[in-house]
Formats: C-alpha cells, structure tokens, sequence
C-alpha cells in the first residue's frame, strides 16, 4: 500500500494567542514583572518574574529585544533581566566602546 503524503498544514497558532500565553502575559503575573520600588517585595517579585522568563519559550530573543531598544523596555522584569540587570549591561558595553 502506497503512502500518500499529507498536504494538510499543521495549523499555526495566531501570534496574539502566542503572545497570550506567554508567563508576562498572565493577567496574575503583572504586578511581578513590574514590581513597584527596589526593595522589600519587590525584591521578591522579580525573583518570581525571573524565575517564569527562564521558561519562556521566547526567552532568548525577548532579552535581545529588551537589550536593543532599551527605551522602549525602561521598566519591569524583561527578557529574564530587572531593570537594574539591563542598565548594568549596557553601562559595560558602553564601557568596552570606549576602550577601544
Ligand atoms: S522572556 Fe520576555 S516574553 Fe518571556 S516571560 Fe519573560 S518578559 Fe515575557
């Protein structure tokens, strides 16, 4: 018996129902991604976002993003990086500009 390869296409899921079920999407996670203050809870809660961003499946290219446009990533959790993470980052790079 002869197989006949399928010409069905796997269905591909919408981006927004993508992006809705990434773990800074959830309704119950906001306050953890964008944790008010540097101290106390907050502290807490970007550990927690952290923690959910290391299982994401666009972690990667989410931490590329929120480290290319910084402007437009100011604040909160990103990437699996605190907003201190990120300006940390780029303060190294700018340093290793300058010494060249
Ligand atoms: S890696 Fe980016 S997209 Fe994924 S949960 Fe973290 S902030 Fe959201």
């Amino acid at each position: 018996m002869k197989t006949v390869p399928s010409t069905r296409r796997t269905p591909v899921m919408p981006v927004v129902d993508r992006a809705s079920r990434l773990p800074c999407a959830a309704p119950d996670n906001v306050e953890l991604f964008f944790p008010v203050g540097t101290s106390g809870p907050a502290l807490q809660q970007t550990a927690e976002a952290k923690t959910l961003c290391m299982s994401c499946p666009i972690l990667q290219a989410c931490r590329e993003d929120a480290l290319a446009r910084p402007a437009h990533f100011a604040h909160g959790v990103v990437g699996g990086l605190s907003e201190d993470e990120r300006h940390a980052i780029h303060r190294q790079e700018r340093k290793q500009v300058q010494a060249r």
